[in-house]
């Protein structure tokens, strides 16, 4: 079974101590005492962690090559570490270059104090997979457990990392196979149903990028998790990962939801994979809520009428797609008290999350008209409605209007996003109320310019909350707690 280690990186002997003891009684089975970030470490803070935290207890002391603090010079480090090995820890982590001269001769003193070896090896940049699996063997011929840590450029690669771990670990090796960096936390998630020796947290702050806080990897450490996500492309936007995580904490769930970073050429391969990723499901953002839509089993009935998915479903290998924008939207403009009956609303965008405002508004009765970046695809958006819908060209909305409704269905303002288009104040001031469906910065540049005009408005926070919401019961079953998510969205963005 998966052991769960909190990693322990404090500066002095005696915080490293009680926090050891803490992450312990929160959950951990083990502690990784990262020595080397103690600047003064001797034999007695040493003697004095072992003999308090020892047998529960990784002492790892990481050298600077190997990503670790640059404390001692390599002759200190060598001769501390045979230190280390006289004492009783659990285990000794001792690294495949760095220590390779007398990595045996470390093991075996280790091993007659009883403390297992776990030989590593850090990779500095992202390599090829023949080159992890070369370490994972070199690491394991000394090794009772081989460690590899390799840094993940995108989806793809820790998809193939995630199957290289599998393989390792169904030959009855005792491996750690973690890829670091975002799209990394896939190996971690998934650390227990791939059978590693090992699944590192964090306790105070990420000594590795992509580390679970101990809580998380706490809920998730027993087989396979409930493995959710969000599918875009950039989503560095988001704060979906930080309000189902939310929920997910709330709810004591065996879930983890991970940001999906998935460039156009990887979503193929990422939703082939997604069975032997236990991927119960996720939600999908820009660019590809249309694009999704081809590739799924299935749709109910909001998606097939709207075309667009902004949460997928997958139960035994079939996908089905769902659209929880518009209710998403709908229950926005109800706890605003707007009804739209006889309006006039004007959207601008025509991708999927616009095509989701369109049929709500139509269906609620609204005359609506579409303005985008590329007319044409407002032109088709329109034609894909059976109620008219008019299509306005951007550099002709001052001379439009006026609207009862204004709602900007574009990335355009959100953080990591540029404008391709503007909204003047003139064609805002032919608005009666804003709604900007971005959230992230929280008061948008559209928003700012209603509140000069002294415009209503909205941005689209209650809109992400309702949508989350309803994607985490189609995916979990169970009521999604709402405060709690509202609270990590609040806190997310601050
Ligand atoms: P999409 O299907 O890729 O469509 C993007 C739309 O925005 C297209 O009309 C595109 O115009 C336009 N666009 C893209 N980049 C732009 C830029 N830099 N400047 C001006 N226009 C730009 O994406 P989507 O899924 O509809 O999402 C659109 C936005 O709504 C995203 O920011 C998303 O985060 C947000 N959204 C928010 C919620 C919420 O709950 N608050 C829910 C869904 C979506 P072209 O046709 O010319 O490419």
């Amino acid at each position: 079974m998966t052991r769960l280690a909190a990693v322990i990186a404090s500066r002095n002997g005696a915080e490293a101590e009680r926090q050891a003891r803490a992450a312990l009684g929160n959950g951990a089975d083990l502690v990784e005492l990262r020595l080397d970030h103690i600047p003064n470490l001797n034999s007695g803070v040493v003697h004095k962690l072992a003999k308090a935290v020892g047998a529960r207890a990784i002492a790892t002391l990481r050298s600077p090559s190997q990503g670790g603090g640059a404390l001692a010079a390599p002759s200190t480090r060598s001769s501390r570490l045979k230190e280390i090995c006289r004492e009783r820890f659990a285990y000794v982590d001792v690294e495949y270059e760095t220590d390779f001269e007398w990595a045996e001769t470390l093991a075996d003193v280790a091993h007659r104090h009883r403390a297992q070896i776990i030989v590593s090896h850090h990779f500095a940049v992202a390599t090829e997979l023949s080159r992890v699996s070369d370490a994972i063997e070199k690491c394991g011929q000394t090794g009772d457990v081989a460690k590899v840590v390799v840094p993940v450029p995108d989806i793809e690669a820790a998809v193939g990392l995630t199957e290289l771990a599998r393989t390792a670990s169904s030959h009855k090796r005792r491996v750690v196979v973690i890829g670091t960096g975002p799209p990394g936390m896939l190996t971690r998630a998934l650390a227990a149903s791939l059978g590693q020796e090992i699944q590192y947290a964090s306790w105070d702050q990420p000594v590795d990028s992509g580390q679970f806080p101990l809580a998380t990897a706490a809920r998730i450490r027993n087989g396979d998790p409930i493995l959710l996500g969000l599918l875009g492309h950039p989503i560095g936007h988001s704060i979906s990962p930080a309000v189902h995580e939310a929920a997910c904490a709330v709810l004591r769930l065996p879930a983890v939801y991970l940001a999906l970073d998935v460039p156009p050429h990887a979503l193929d391969a990422l939703l082939d994979a997604a069975p032997r990723l236990h991927l119960r499901g996720f939600n999908v953002t820009i660019p590809y809520k249309e694009t999704i839509v081809e590739k799924l089993d299935e749709l109910d009935a909001d998606a097939e009428r709207i075309g667009a998915v902004n949460t997928v479903v997958i139960e035994d290998g079939w996908t089905k797609g769902h659209n929880t924008d518009g209710h998403g939207f709908r229950l926005s403009l109800r706890s605003l008290g707007l009804r739209l009956g006889d309006r006039r609303v004007l959207v601008i965008g025509a991708g999927g999350a616009a095509k989701a405002v369109v049929d709500v508004c139509l269906r609620e009765g609204a005359r609506v008209e579409v303005a985008n970046r590329t007319t044409a695809r407002a032109e088709a958006l329109a034609d894909a409605f059976r109620n008219a819908v008019d299509v306005i060209p951007m550099d002709d909305l001052a001379g439009s209007g006026p609207w009862d409704l204004l709602v900007n269905a574009t990335p355009a303002w959100t953080n990591g996003f540029g404008a391709d288009v503007s909204i003047s104040a003139a064609v805002v001031a032919r608005a009666s109320f804003i709604y900007d469906m971005g959230y992230n910065p929280p008061n948008t540049p559209l928003l700012q310019t209603a509140q000069r005009l002294r415009r209503p408005g909205t941005s689209g926070l209650d809109m992400l909350l309702h949508q989350a919401a309803a994607a985490f019961e189609l995916w979990t079953g169970h009521p999604a707690p709402f405060d709690a998510m509202r609270r990590a969205a609040t806190e997310a963005l601050r």
